[in-house]
């Protein structure tokens, strides 16, 4: 099964919405009016995605504290089904009746493929709700800096909203052959596999309100992108943010890896490892020794399970775990490991002097270690057991 088409990024960058059918019949719900050409049986297609939409409607609106999208009270959410529609699902501003508000539109054809063609409803459902906090048409810089969190959004914002974290875990694999890419790729599905990010940060960082604050948030922030509000909202910086959650990803530590593709990595670690990466993408190096001390050169990060270190700064990194080095330059960033690589024999006596045998950065709390810190903080402060997907 491929992932969602939605056509969002397209329509984002001037490919007009698909037309409105001439004649329709109709079917309607308390928050939704489903439509279809009329002559076609698409009476249970159109069943089907009402069902999937309700239930999305009580789990992010009623329960979740998301706003609902914007035209409601001129009458039910506008859904149509559109067995011309070029992609699985699409979402757009449109006039209807006088009145300015969202449009879903999807492809009936994947109601053959029922737990993949409610995902895809409710993911256009979150764009619905989307549009009613941000304007992407204001966004600042180029369109894919705003366009890739709607897709990483909608993609964990339908996870949740009904339990749909298999469907979507498929889209993993997007990010996981390109981690090292721009995060705010869009070729190749990499948008929606980085609904990643979120789910780290809903799991070990923000709680699970995490999602629906972050657009609350950046409902209030236009001339912001969202590596900025994403920072803002959790108090750290984008890299060191990325950094958490390329450590916890590459180490199979979110709640449902077991369901994710893993991204490839280096074998090894070897000193003077070099390369480039571009601004918060991640390559993964595996630690091939017993331990190794990993001093970055250049504007990376690089990440462990235990922490992380920036230019200046040392991490140990423990054999057999993976460390992520972090591009945190906009304009993309040349760096190189300096890497103390340790293989204990046997009989060797412990070397104590990395201190907790964690990490051996031990300057004051600062960049990184901030995060370091910023990270346990709120593991501490975890409110709620991590609901279970899938
Ligand atoms: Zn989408």
């Amino acid at each position: 099964m491929s992932g969602p088409a939605c056509g969002l990024a397209a329509l984002l960058a001037g490919a007009p919405p698909p037309p409105a059918p001439a004649a329709e019949e109709s079917v309607e719900t308390e928050h939704f009016a489903v439509s279809w050409p009329a002559g076609d049986d698409l009476s249970a297609a159109a069943g089907d995605a009402a069902e999937a939409l309700e239930a999305a409607w009580t789990a992010l609106v009623d329960e979740g504290g998301w706003p609902p999208p914007p035209g409601m009270d001129a009458g039910p959410q506008p859904v149509r089904l559109d067995p011309e529609l070029d992609g699985t699902g699409l979402t757009w501003m449109d006039e209807v009746d006088g009145v300015e508000r969202p449009v879903i539109a999807l492809d009936p054809a994947w109601d053959a493929h029922p737990d993949f063609f409610a995902e895809l409803a409710a993911h256009e459902f979150v764009h619905a709700l989307q549009y009613g906090l941000r304007d992407p048409g204001a966004a600042v810089g180029a369109i894919d800096e705003e366009t890739w969190c709607w897709e990483a959004s909608a993609e964990w914002g339908a996870a949740g909203a009904l339990d749909a974290g298999a469907v979507v875990a498929e889209q993993s694999a997007a990010y996981a052959e390109r981690p090292e890419a721009r995060y705010t790729e869009l070729d190749g599905g990499h948008a929606y596999g980085m609904f990643l990010l979120h789910a780290w940060i809903e799991e070990a960082v923000g709680g699970p309100e995490a999602l629906r604050d972050l657009w609350l948030l950046a409902a209030g922030r236009p001339d912001s992108a969202w590596d900025a509000i994403l920072a803002e909202q959790h108090g750290v910086s984008a890299g060191a943010l990325w950094a958490g959650f390329s450590a916890a990803y590459g180490n199979r530590q979110l709640a449902d890896n077991a369901l994710y593709a893993i991204p490839a990595s280096e074998a090894a670690v070897p000193d003077g490892a070099a390369g480039s990466l571009a601004y918060l993408g991640t390559r993964y190096y595996d630690v091939d020794v017993a331990e190794a001390r990993i001093a970055p050169e250049g504007a990376v990060i690089v990440s462990g399970l235990a922490g992380a270190a920036g230019e200046g700064e040392t991490l140990l990194a423990r054999g057999g775990t993976r460390v992520a080095v972090t591009g945190l330059d906009p304009d993309g960033a040349d760096y190189v490991l300096h890497v103390e690589r340790r293989v204990r024999r046997p009989g060797d006596p412990e070397d104590r002097s990395a201190g907790n045998g964690l990490c051996a950065a031990t300057a004051p709390a600062r960049g990184p270690l901030a995060w370091a810190l910023a990270w346990l903080v709120a593991a501490r402060r975890r409110r709620l057991q991590r609901p279970r997907r899938g």
